[in-house]
This record gives structure tokens, sequence and C-alpha cells, in this order.
């Protein structure tokens, strides 16, 4: 993993970089408030927890999905069947099984620009031996099937296009979203047939992926959910890097309205995601559990299957995929008319006060530390006998990005004051 910094953003308010050496970069992020918008609200409302853990299980029980070079499973031709029929269901016209690795797409139609639109996903399949995928990515998959229950019928309008996609063979590299990329980037913007007002490929003016969104318990991780638990959203600093910062900090923004208890963190390390099948063609983010999907021990395991996880862990991922139809509501202006929206259903934790905490992400080349404090905290790196390397006062939510070549692998101590209270924790450093 690179170590990549952020740039200068005069979109992100308070944004400075400070920085010491090159090296240590706090972040602010944008204090933009929703509201009033009551069809964000209210399309946002026709997500359910219910419903997201009843696809999760449903994807669970059919097995890990996985598809060996370009040969689908049994698991994953079923599956495939099951999500297409799924979106059928829910009046999507233009559902599309595509190419040799069989990813899944269908459009919510914009009403002024059906010519361009805002790409959202996850991968359908998976690998662990008798498992389910269940987070990987059965939790990303499931978060696109309720994006598109959530903006299908006529009630509701988008001003620009939506395309729901469920990439396929992601396991063997990215198959799936690599052969959607190549094939169709050329077909953007066209109108086929002529004059028809359709386009097959509306224009692509962002990507937003989601791999792994369940399962936050620290690192290393512990047996129950870490206070703080946070889902990354992680943008793309190597192109596009405005327009993925811009998507990022909606996510970010939309997620401070929703959600309290499980902060968003705006991050750079874009891993190795389908993300990377799109981040040269157009603005790309990609969303991932909080400590990083190495730190989620079923990862690719028998055990990544649905009984695995808890009430808290749904609750994770229900929020992001509040927070993910909420932007896309926000991104493309959409309105709902002539249509009764059920009562939100938050769970009971997402309006938990948020307490300090600390949390890290440690890569290759780089660590991350996750502060959140209600007032003003100060956060301090230290080496193991004490001697203070950097210290950096912030306040709320905050990540700081370290590259760890300068200060070498190793053991360090971190200190957070904030709110009255002191943290410390130990974390290792990779190089
Ligand atoms: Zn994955």
């Amino acid at each position: 993993m690179p170590n990549l910094k952020i740039g200068n953003q005069a979109s992100v308010a308070a944004a400075v970089a400070l920085t010491i050496g090159g090296l240590w970069t706090p972040r602010a992020f944008s204090q933009t408030k929703l509201t009033g918008n009551k069809a964000v609200v209210a399309i946002t409302a026709r997500t359910t927890l219910g419903n997201f853990k009843a696809t999760l299980k449903t994807l669970s029980d059919m097995g890990n999905r996985q598809v060996i070079d370009t040969v689908p499973s049994e698991s994953n031709k079923i599956a495939v069947a099951w999500l297409v029929k799924e979106l059928d269901t829910l009046g999507y016209r233009d559902v599309t099984i595509f190419g040799t690795y069989r990813s899944i797409y269908c459009t919510k139609v914009g009403t002024i620009s059906p010519d361009s639109m805002y790409m959202i996903c996850g991968h359908l399949d998976g690998v662990g031996g008798f498992g389910g995928a269940l987070d990987d990515d059965g939790s990303g998959t499931a978060l696109v099937l309720e994006c598109a229950r959530a903006f299908a019928g006529p009630a509701i309008t988008t001003r620009c296009s939506i395309r729901f996609i469920m990439s396929n063979a992601h396991e063997g590299g990215y198959c799936g979203a690599n052969e959607y990329s190549s094939k169709r980037r050329a077909l953007q913007g066209k109108e086929d047939p002529p004059g028809s007002k359709q386009y097959p490929e509306p224009v692509w003016l962002g990507f937003i992926n989601q791999d792994m969104i369940l399962y936050d318990h620290g690192s290393p991780p512990g047996p129950v959910q870490i206070p703080g638990a946070s889902t990354r959203i992680d943008y793309c600093t190597f192109s596009y890097t405005e327009g993925s910062l811009s998507i990022a900090n909606q996510l970010i923004a939309i997620d401070k309205v929703i959600s309290a208890t499980y902060p968003a963190e705006l991050a750079t390390s874009l891993g190795a995601f389908d993300a990377i099948a799109f981040m040269n063609y157009c603005p790309t983010v990609s969303v991932e559990e909080g400590s990083g999907y190495l730190n989620n021990p079923y990862h690719h395991d028998d055990a990544d299957v649905y009984a695995t996880y808890s009430e808290a862990d749904f609750a994770l991922g229900f929020c992001a995929t509040q927070r993910e139809v909420a932007t896309l509501a926000s991104l493309t202006q959409a309105t709902i008319t002539g249509d009764t929206p059920a009562k939100s259903e938050f769970p009971a934790a997402h309006t938990a006060p948020s307490s300090p905490s600390l949390s890290f992400l440690a890569r290759q080349h780089e660590l991350t530390i996750a502060a959140n404090s209600r007032g003003t905290h100060t956060v301090t790196l230290s080496s193991v006998d004490g001697t203070t390397i950097i210290s950096r006062t912030g306040q709320g939510r905050m990540s700081y990005s370290l590259g760890t070549e300068s200060i070498g692998a190793g053991l360090y101590v971190v200190t957070m004051n904030a709110d009255g209270n002191t943290m410390q924790k130990t974390v290792l450093a990779a190089r």
C-alpha cells in the first residue's frame, strides 16, 4: 500500500494540512448539515434493517458463491438467479447479466439527465470453503439491493441515473469489475438507438464501492464490536481526486446527520477493491469496515456466515446502507411523490451518544489513527520508552495518517486525551 497524503482541498471546511516532516496529516471534515430535505429522509426510510438482514441471511445460506476462473459454482448461479429475480420484482426493466463473469446491473433512469449516472457496487461472489461469504461481500451486495429497493418505483424520481452493480468473480482478481469497466467505458453517453433517448451506458459521474461493512471489532479484533465502530470511506487520490473527495465528503456529511454511534472515517487507502477497475475513469470511493478487512478473522473463512455476526454488526452495515441511500438521493436530487414512506427504522444503537474512542488501521507503509471526541482531543504518538514523536490536537471525529517509512516498523504507544478521559493503546506499525 503506497503512502498516500491528502492534498489541498478547498472543499473540506476547516481542513488544514498540518505536517511534520511531511508525515502527519490530520483532517477535519465538512460541517455541512443536511436539513429539511424531506425526499432524502423519505427515500432513506424505505430501507429496513429487517430487509437488509433477510438478504444477508439468504446470501449466506446459499454458500460461498465462488467463481473459479470463469466457472461459477452452483451457489454462484443460484445467487445470480435470485438477485436478478429480486431486482425484476422491484420493477427494474433493464436487469442484465453482463459478460463472461456474469455480473449483474440495473438502472434507475434519471428524468433530467438519463445520460449520466452514479454507480453503486458490491461483489456478489465469495470464497471460503463451507462459509457463506457473508461479510465478504454479501454485506456489500445486500447494501446494493437495499439501495435498489429504496429507489424503486415511479414515486421516486432522480435527475441523473443510478446504476446498481453486483460484480462477480471479484475474488479471482476483480474480474467482473474489470470486465465491466473495460467493455463498457467506451459506450458512455452514447444514445442507442439514435434518437431513442436511451443511454445503455450513461456517463460515469462516480463509482461507490462497498466491500465488507459489518465487522469492526478493533485491531487486533476482539469478541465484540468496539465502541466507536465505523465504516471507512476511502477516496481515490491517484486520479479524479477532487471528484472522489467530493463524493466522500458527501457521504461523510450525511453520515454525521444519520449516525451518532457509527461514524464514518475519511481515508485515502483505496485498497484492493473493485474500485481499482474504475478509479482511472471516474471519481471513485470505496467503503470498508473501520478496522480494515484483515481484522475480520472470518474473512475468506468457513465461519463467514450469518450466525457468526451480532445485531451490532448488522446495525453497522445497515447504518452504512442508509448513508449510501441518503447520499445517492442527495447526489441525484431525488424526489418522492404520492407515497407514504415507512417510519424510519434506526437501530437503537444509532441514537446513543458517541463517546471518546480511539482506533487504528495499520497497513503496509501507513498507520491511520481514528479519534473521536465530543470536545477537543490531543493524540500523541510515542515510542514504547515514552518519547513523544508527534502530537496533534483536533476536535470531534478525525483521522490521522502517518507514513511509517520514517518512524520504522515496530510497537508504538498512542495516547488520546479527550473529554476528561485518557486512553492509551499500543499499535504495531508495519513497513
Ligand atoms: Zn471482498
